[in-house]
């Protein structure tokens, strides 16, 4: 494939933007060479700026669950815009989407709209501290929440050692009030909390994390986790930014049974416009300004336009709730083909999935937490699949810690074309 015009673009891009892109995953770093530039895209395909056709298994990072350029979200937002962008006032489609999301999702009450996953995810964690009035929170290493300081914090050497940052610019204060612990690990949960006594406002988890690739969670670990909080007082926030309106209409809450004390969206509630949003019941949801005293807000929360977007989206996977079978079926059809081509290449691997998230670990060790699927990737040869992919028409994330983003959109015609590169590409790999 030609890459020259994303390649000059990018050059361009990089004497007016930090390393050349607004968000640094997209840069390749992780795996060598030129982001490319793309044009448009539709259903399951992205065109690039050189006229390439891919098969997209980003797919904005989860957020097109239906494909690209879905015609009634797409219809909805062009409707809206003209009315006007932005008015700084409540309006009705507001409320609307709100009704739309508390029927949708079991255990929550009320919604409030924000702007990305990271401002769900920081402002859960205020009204937490500002709920309970305590102050430090239990965060798993390889889980992500956004790039607001409290989360930016690495595994050190142990559950039980205080945090430290992992990017400057994160104060000492901030990183020690976020303790680390080990996904799927619940007695070293319970040793942090022990050890904090009545000092935890919350624990925040992705419920089935997808920031280490995709990691099922162990038999009784979320029930422990939700028995641990029943029992101290500590408030459990699911971040369901990426597992929301994906897993199940009603995310992981639904898809397994457990209830968390607040759930953070973000992704596809916006279907692909800016909008992020946290939920809870009645009693933590009132303790918001202007009812309550913990302070939140936003210029552009419930934008019309990222409301219409949003609301459409909601509506057709309401309506057609047969959609959540069709991607977990399709992601089924890919896990089991990718299984027998990497087998018969004599490739060692460990593919995990949950439902419509899935990810591919060159590695037979099972990949359960950060440090295991950080063990899979050291062997590097994500990279060289990931560029084989590329040259083969199929675009996956640029990251070994990643998961596919499954959309409806893809064909099984599709799916068996993924299927043939992944043949084609680990052929003589090992
Ligand atoms: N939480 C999870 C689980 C995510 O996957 C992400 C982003 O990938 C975020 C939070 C942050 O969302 P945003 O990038 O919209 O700020």
């Amino acid at each position: 494939m030609i890459y020259q015009r994303s390649s000059a673009l990018f050059a361009e891009a990089k004497k007016v933007i930090p390393g050349g892109v607004n968000s640094p995953v997209r840069a390749f770093k992780a795996v060598g060479g030129d982001p490319i530039f793309i044009e448009k895209a539709e259903g399951a395909y992205i065109y690039d700026e050189d006229g390439n056709k891919l098969i997209d298994y980003i797919n904005s990072w989860g957020p097109m669950i239906l494909g690209h350029a879905h015609k009634p979200v797409v219809d909805a937002v062009i409707e809206r815009a003209k009315k006007g962008t932005s008015f700084g006032t409540p309006t009705e489609i507001e409320t609307k989407i709100a009704e739309l999301a508390v029927k949708m999702v079991p255990n929550i009450d009320k919604i409030r709209m924000v702007n990305s996953g990271t401002e769900a995810c920081m402002s859960a964690v205020r009204l937490a501290r500002g709920f309970t009035g305590k102050e430090r929170i239990i965060k798993f290493a390889g889980c992500y929440h956004g790039h607001s300081d409290s989360f930016l914090i690495q595994a050190g050497s142990g559950a039980m050692t205080f945090g430290t940052p992992n990017s400057p610019g994160v104060t000492q204060g901030t990183a020690k009030d976020t303790l680390l612990a080990a996904y799927n690990d619940l007695d070293g949960v319970k040793q942090i909390v022990d050890q904090n006594k009545d000092e935890i406002a919350c624990i925040i988890v992705e419920p089935v994390p997808g920031n280490m690739g995709c990691i099922p969670p162990a038999e009784g670990f979320l029930e422990g986790l939700r028995e641990l909080c029943n029992e101290t007082g500590i408030l459990l926030i699911f971040d369901e930014v990426m597992s929301g309106f994906r897993l199940a209409a009603g995310g992981v809450q639904e898809r397994l049974g457990i209830n968390a004390d607040i759930v953070c969206f973000g992704k596809v509630i916006g279907g692909g416009l800016p909008v992020g949003a946290f939920a809870a019941r009645n009693e933590i949801m009132d303790y918001l300004a202007p009812v309550g005293p913990v302070y939140q807000a936003g210029t552009l929360s419930g934008n019309p336009l990222a409301m219409a977007a949003g609301l459409a989206m909601l509506t057709e996977l309401s309506e057609h709730p047969e959609i959540f079978k069709s991607i977990d079926k399709k992601t089924e059809y890919l896990h089991e083909g990718m299984k027998k081509v990497l087998k018969a290449n004599g490739v060692k691997h460990t593919i995990n999935r949950v439902g419509s998230m899935i990810s591919v670990h060159f590695s037979e060790d099972a990949v359960s937490d950060f440090a295991s699927s950080a063990e899979a990737a050291k062997n590097g040869k994500f990279n060289k699949f990931f560029h084989g992919m590329l040259e083969n028409g199929i675009y996956i994330a640029p990251s070994a810690f990643e998961t596919w983003f499954i959309s409806d959109a893809l064909s099984y015609e599709d799916l068996d074309k993924t299927i043939a590169a992944v043949e084609k590409v680990t052929k003589d790999f090992d």
